[in-house]
């Protein structure tokens, strides 16, 4: 690599500067002239131009700079609108990132500055477990998408050199401290190797397996010889000791424990209230992972909540946000312990969580916030994330199938009360009342005292909210409501996979769960799906929900029966002697004879029947498309007169229309690219397909409209949804 850069004079604007665009799929520094710039704002930093659709081979390319491999994180970043400045420096910037060398910008090593957790010895207690990747390397540059240039990237580079602030090289084959004796057999674990090998340990893979990868990992920072291997052993199988004997309980008393554990992560705590006379307890925790995570898949997307997990079991129940990731999988990316649920504390939790969203990336802004309890408060939302409010059913179905199951005994009687209900439900917006649907199902069903009698005590009060919260809120899809569902049966098994029950009355115990094995698990999933490695991970992952398991059913394993209209057969993909019935279906409220689905949960065979029932004429469309329609209509329905209100709504209901219609696009097209090109910004990435689709949906929300758009799409989506799931499984 060429250090050497001749200075020349020092400009004073960047207007003149040359576009460099260096060949091949990446390049790094070492390919770029670089001239010494003075402005107001930096103070003579190395510059150079390159076309903006090349920043992310730039990125790379100092990534796996060969003396010291890395990555580079967005550690700030800003963005302004196209034509909100009047004047403007020919350096303004419409997007400013600046990245940071993921060896830093902390020092995680013991003792400060002078960083002797390099010399880290592998015998040593407890130590293995502190992150052997951050280690105060000042190496950061900005990236400037310009203002006045907008194809154009202005890359500021402010500390070329990977040292830490005593000046040291500080990682790589290079670092000083690695010369010496036994240091320089000491091998580099990167935050990510040891994340990775933690996740490993915690899935339960076998010690052997994950040496080998952990090695593999290493081999990527400081090459191999024997030595190498034999450290790498004794610090996975340290690493393995270390997390069989850790501990929730760091006092006995739990909430010590609790301020000893929040003192102790204060990186990965937003929120800390303790519990006092007037004060309610209040814990939210988000890592760094997952800060990232949702600045990714959450910008311009949709948000969930999945609420009150553990309300009996839990000494304060555990309220999650989720984002959907590429796959559209529900990812777990900020958690809130507590038991409160007033407007103050809420709003200051939520408060803290998107400020310090706004602080890495002050444009981050939501499409959609899904909640799935209507006693929620709304408006700290409404405040806080300025965004629609949708409401999920998962919840309520499930607890209902839960309930029938075991309440009612007959399998026959059990799918019937379920479809009565499914009924009511249907029926909220018709003109009948829907209470005397419900009057109907408690005449026929007088018999199943047991299953009536909660009904009644249970619901009843609580209905005419419930009604109000559909009627008033459009309704999440199908879709969403089996990725919250997937994360809380992860989260279930996590949480209640412990025996000692004493432990669930414990806070500490719960944070522990969350942030180890929870966090570990997915991690490991995301990692295995973007980087390729640990395909088992991956494809388990993958059929992690029920909509990416029912895309994987061939339409020719479903038969509709025309005698039996509302109900279908699914030929089991094992045995195709082995048939499914869906009962109800086409509805929300489908119900099957598979043991998933008997057990409450929203199976593959109800999604795939419902797939296929959505372009037929002859059925209601589901609850979500009706509630879709009914914003539709209330919109068409407003009334306006001939005046400037008007112009004003035909501008927005069009630039409404432009983003669905590019959500549209990129849900029925073969490609990424295909869209991409047409779009203003170049999102094409080498990332992935994923990736480019967060960033460029406007809205998570399809198209989904009544007439005949609606079922050429659904069946695009199915096909192409198809295509990917053979791609790569
Ligand atoms: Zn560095
Ligand atoms: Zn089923």
């Amino acid at each position: 690599m060429g250090e050497v850069m001749a200075v020349m004079e020092v400009l004073q604007s960047v207007s003149d500067l040359p576009v460099q665009d260096p060949p091949g799929e990446e390049f790094s520094a070492a390919d770029l002239r670089w001239v010494k710039y003075a402005s107001s704002e930096h103070h003579c930093d190395d510059v150079a131009l390159i076309p903006y659709d090349r920043m992310e081979a730039f990125i790379s390319g100092e990534c796996n700079n060969p003396e010291y491999p890395t990555r580079f994180h967005i550690e700030r970043g800003r963005k302004r609108e196209r034509g909100s400045l009047k004047e403007f420096r020919s350096d303004e910037y419409l997007l400013y990132r600046m990245y940071w060398c993921s060896f830093g910008p902390e020092n995680y090593g013991e003792g400060g500055t002078i960083l002797p957790s390099r010399r880290y010895r592998l015998n040593t207690r407890n130590r293995a477990a502190r992150p052997q990747s951050m280690r105060g390397c000042t190496c950061h540059f900005a990236i400037k998408r310009l203002y006045a240039r907008p194809s154009l990237a202005l890359i500021i580079y402010h500390e070329r050199r990977h040292v830490n602030k005593s000046g040291f090289v500080c990682h790589g084959p290079l670092d000083r401290d690695a010369i010496g004796p036994g240091a320089r057999r000491v091998p580099y674990v990167g935050s990510e190797i040891q994340q990775q090998t933690m996740s490993l340990i915690y899935l339960g893979v076998p010690e052997e397996n994950i040496l080998q990868t952990h090695i593999e990992g290493i081999q990527r920072y400081c090459g191999s010889d024997a030595k190498v291997d034999s450290l790498a052993s004794q610090y996975v199988h340290k690493l393995g000791m270390i997390i069989k004997r850790s501990t929730h309980e760091l006092d006995l008393d739990d909430q010590a424990s609790i301020r000893m554990w929040v003192d102790r992560n204060k990186k990965s705590v937003f929120f800390h209230q303790d519990s006092t006379e007037t004060d309610a307890f209040v814990l939210g925790i988000q890592t760094e992972w997952q800060l990232q995570q949702m600045i990714r898949f959450g910008h311009q997307n949709i948000l969930a909540s999945h609420s009150s997990f553990g309300v009996s079991k839990l000494k304060y129940p555990l309220h999650t946000i989720l984002v959907f990731d590429s796959r559209q999988q529900a990812l777990p990316v900020a958690w809130v312990i507590t038991r409160s649920v007033t407007k103050h504390d809420t709003s200051r939790w939520m408060k803290a969580l998107t400020s310090r969203i706004h602080s890495v990336d002050s444009n981050w802004r939501i499409g959609g916030f899904i909640i799935d309890d209507p006693t929620s408060e709304l408006d700290p939302i409404r405040n806080v994330f300025s965004c629609p409010i949708l409401f999920s059913l998962w919840h309520i179905r499930r607890t209902w199938l839960k309930n029938i199951i075991k309440k009612c005994s007959n399998t026959e009687v059990q799918r019937e009360v379920f479809t009565q209900l499914g009924k009511f439900m249907y029926s909220i917006w018709s003109d009948a009342n829907p209470m005397d649907a419900l009057g109907q199902l408690f005449q026929d069903f007088v018999d199943q005292t047991t299953f009536i009698q909660y009904f009644k005590s249970f619901w009843v009060p609580k209905l005419e909210m419930w009604i109000d919260t559909i009627r008033n809120l459009p309704l999440a899809s199908q879709e969403s409501c089996a990725a919250i569902e997937g994360y809380h049966l992860k989260l279930k098994l996590k949480a209640y996979d412990d025996s000692q029950l004493d432990a669930l009355q414990r806070v500490d115990w719960l944070v522990h769960k969350l942030t180890t094995e929870l966090h570990s698990g997915y991690w490991l999933n995301l990692y295995a799906d973007e980087s390729g490695s640990f395909p088992e991970v991956k494809a388990e992952y993958i059929a992690s929900t029920s909509w990416q398991r029912a895309l994987h059913i061939p339409d020719e394993a479903v038969l509709f029966d025309d005698k039996e209209p509302v109900s279908a057969k699914v030929a089991s993909q094992k045995d195709a002697s082995q048939m499914r019935t869906v009962w109800n279906a086409g509805s929300e409220f489908s119900l099957c004879s598979c043991s998933w689905s008997m057990q409450g949960n929203l199976c593959k065979h109800v999604i795939k029947v419902n797939m296929m029932y959505a372009p037929r004429k002859d059925v209601q469309p589901s609850l979500s498309f009706q509630s879709f329609q009914r914003v539709l209509l209330d919109l068409w329905q407003k009334p306006l007169d001939d005046s400037f209100s008007l112009d004003l709504s035909v501008a927005w209901v069009m630039q409404m229309q432009e983003r669905i219609q590019k959500v549209a696009e990129l849900a029925a097209s073969d490609g990424i690219a295909q869209v991409a090109g047409k779009l203003p910004i170049q999102w094409v990435n080498k990332r992935g397909r994923g990736t480019a689709i967060r960033r460029t949906s406007p809205m998570h929300i399809l198209p989904h409209s009544n007439g005949s758009m609606q079922r050429d799409l659904t069946m695009k989506r199915n096909r192409k949804r198809r295509r990917l799931s053979n791609f790569s499984g």
